[in-house]
């Protein structure tokens, strides 16, 4: 089956009972035993629900996966895989982390004494000399949110292939739709759900795809035992998304890049962030490894000013100024007072998150309008 059948139908069935198209919302805690310990496969929602169930199948398959699981959130989905560790162990992270990512490293996770070292990928080769006997986990994010920096996969997996290390990488910028970080010899793929694959900004949601079997089990009990499940509800929600990805990243990909050359030739604008510029240091990366370059863009401004992306951002009217990105509708946010508030100042500035820095996730309206929003912005 190709991408976009899989979107659809891949690990879908008609349900057997009615012949329903679509799964049912199955809001139920518990399933009927006809003895004990008899039973259709289904014993309690925590463990397993059909909806969920037909989501966690829907993203295994997208992903060219062995298992899929659906989460209350994104972080929940990050929280599941921290538990595979144990205490002494170490994780090398990719340095330009999603803000919550890096909050839950740091501020959870080292007080069960995992170790965290954030380092640049740029170039994968000087990451050899951070690993050591307890490195367990390497975790990426690629493109990185808000710089969009590359992270090479295929280069990264290569260099563990022979060890006994997992490598994560979170695919929510990019989607199965660009990048299929599985087939680069990744263990496991992460997604915020809340982001493109749901895509129309109405649940939060989070995934993981594990490479293997044994994985994905090990991965299922610490879901079961630690409950972070995603309702039957918001399941259904995120299926239904999925259905139209391919189209969504489509039309988000062609009008990120119209967006992102509109930037680029601006007076006002210093720096443009996206992957599909020529002008992007790894543009070659991007084309060996993404299908397309995707909705996200930033930039920074010629004056180098807060206050100029302030007024900016107020100025928008089809962008709305709000966290979160990957829906149907283009937002548009602040890193340093929005979504990285959370990362200490000197570590934003060593990282090149500036105050002048915007982030625009580029939704699937038209582009005039899109196009005439910023340039009445600027103005
Ligand atoms: C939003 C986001 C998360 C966290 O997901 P939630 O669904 O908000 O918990 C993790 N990684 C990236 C790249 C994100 O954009």
């Amino acid at each position: 089956m190709n991408f976009n059948t899989k979107v659809i139908h891949g690990g879908q069935q008609h349900e057997p009972a009615t012949g329903s198209v679509n799964v049912p919302v199955f809001l139920t805690s518990t399933f009927a035993q006809t003895s004990p310990g008899v039973h259709s496969g289904y014993e309690y929602s925590r463990a397993a629900n059909p909806t969920r169930q037909a989501l966690e199948d829907s993203l295994a398959s997208i992903e060219n996966g062995a298992r899929g699981l659906a989460f209350g959130s994104g972080l929940a989905a990050i929280d599941c895989v921290l538990k595979l560790l144990n205490p002494g162990d170490e994780v090398i992270a990719v340095d330009d982390l999603y803000g919550g990512t890096y909050r839950m490293f740091t501020r959870l996770f080292e007080k069960y004494q995992l170790k965290f070292t954030f380092a640049s990928f740029d170039d994968v080769s000087k990451i050899s000399a951070l690993i050591t006997e307890k490195t367990k986990l390497i975790w990426l994010e690629t493109p990185t949110n808000p710089l969009m920096k590359l992270v090479d996969i295929k280069a990264v997996t290569d260099l563990v292939k022979d060890k006994d290390i997992l490598v994560a990488v979170d695919n929510t910028f990019a989607t199965p739709y660009l990048q299929l970080p599985l087939d680069l010899g990744a263990d496991i793929v992460m997604h915020s759900a809340t982001k493109y694959l749901g895509g129309h900004s109405d649940v939060i949601a989070g995934a993981l795809v594990a490479k293997t079997e044994e994985l994905g089990e090990k991965l299922h009990f610490i879901q079961f035992a630690s409950g972070g499940i995603l309702g039957p509800h918001d399941s259904y929600l995120v299926l239904r998304g999925i259905k139209t990805l391919a189209l969504r990243v489509q039309r988000h990909s062609e009008n990120g890049l119209e967006v992102a050359k509109y930037l680029e030739s601006h007076p006002a604008v210093d720096k443009v962030f996206y992957p599909g510029l020529e002008s992007h240091p790894q543009h070659d990366l991007a084309k060996k490894q993404m299908k397309d370059f995707g909705g996200m863009v930033s930039f920074t401004f010629k004056s180098g000013k807060k206050e100029d992306a302030i007024k900016f951002l107020e100025k928008l009217k089809v962008f709305t100024l709000a966290e979160s990105l990957g829906g149907v509708e283009s937002l548009a946010n602040h890193p340093t007072l929005m979504t990285h508030a959370s990362i200490p100042a000197e570590k934003r500035s060593e990282l090149g998150i500036t105050d002048d820095l915007v982030r625009l996730s580029v939704g699937i309206e038209d582009k005039a309008d899109l196009l005439a929003d910023l340039e009445r912005a600027f103005g």
